[in-house]
């Protein structure tokens, strides 16, 4: 495989390296089943992640530039948005945001012979290790490293946690089950507050949406995603201070602390009766005992 470290003012820029890195890893993780790369938040905070690990001062983490400019190389490929063929043939570059992907471009996939070389478990690795062998110092090789290794045991951890399995072993790291049940609650929700709605994915900032625990962790040490939910900042809030609570029939309730006649407590009275925006067909939706507990803790 053939790569070039890009270059900007004098200084090599590692972008599309750390793309590559992100992209080993969705094979890792079994994302890989089909020759899809989406440039979703699952990719961008993976991408990420190794950013923020040899990031100089001036770098910014965006992962738009290396996910469109790698078409350069001969193995990745652009799939255009149907109806974007025009838009997509007309674009010499990325913008430097996201907008003109998310608009045009539907998803990358690899040369097959590469996709099929990287479903392999021992090639991925003889792959990652060239790559950071051969482009990094010694430093930042040890600090990719350890992304990689951390987001394989967060990979290795939700596939635990997605089988049910609660109490924690001995050598469980709480950093590991948090992120992992963050990663299986936002994937399952597509990073929308179950409240409202709100989904902002903008790739240079982290979401507005978090992963709540319905049992507090305090209280149960539980973080499969079947005691998730999630939520955005203002609505995660309201939901720990037991001012909203989900209902066994999965409609949102308000606590008659509030007054719907208030203007200022709208964005939370208003949620009285309504469907709780729940994933579609996913084995992670609430867990009854959780939803039971969260109803029964209701400020009155
Ligand atoms: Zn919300």
């Amino acid at each position: 495989m053939r790569m070039r470290r890009g270059a900007s003012r004098g200084r090599n820029k590692p972008h599309k390296l750390l793309m590559l890195l992100a992209v080993l890893d969705l094979f890792d993780e079994g994302r890989m089943a089909e020759n899809r790369i989406y440039f979703d938040p699952g990719l961008i905070e993976l991408f990420r992640d190794y950013f923020d690990a040899v990031a100089k001062e001036d770098d910014w983490a965006q992962p738009g530039p290396p996910f469109f400019h790698l078409r350069s190389s001969p193995f990745w490929h652009l799939h255009p948005r149907s109806g974007r063929e025009a838009e997509y043939a007309a674009l010499t570059t990325s913008g430097g945001g996201s907008r003109r992907i998310v608009d045009n471009v539907a998803y990358a996939y690899l040369s097959h012979e590469i996709y099929l070389l990287l479903l392999d478990e021992v090639h991925r690795e003889s792959i990652r290790d060239f790559i950071l062998g051969t482009f990094f110092e010694s430093q930042e090789q040890e600090r990719l490293a350890d992304v990689a290794h951390s987001h394989r045991s967060v990979s290795a951890m939700e596939s635990s946690l997605g089988h049910g399995q609660i109490r924690e072993s001995s050598g469980d790291d709480y950093v590991t089950r948090s992120a992992a049940f963050r990663r299986m609650v936002l994937g399952a929700y597509d990073y929308r507050c179950a409240a409202c709605g709100l989904k902002i994915v903008l790739p240079d900032l982290p979401s507005p949406v978090e992963a709540a625990h319905l049992i507090p962790w305090t209280v149960s040490h539980d973080d499969t995603p079947q005691n998730g939910v999630a939520l955005c900042k203002l609505h995660h809030w309201a939901l720990d201070a037991s001012l909203i609570a989900p209902s066994l029939d999965l409609c949102w309730k308000v606590s008659p602390l509030l007054d719907a006649r208030r203007d200022s407590e709208r964005e939370l009275t208003r949620l009285a009766g309504l469907k709780i925006l729940l994933p579609q067909a996913s084995p992670y939706r609430p867990k009854k005992e959780a939803l039971a507990w969260r109803l029964s803790r209701m400020a009155r």
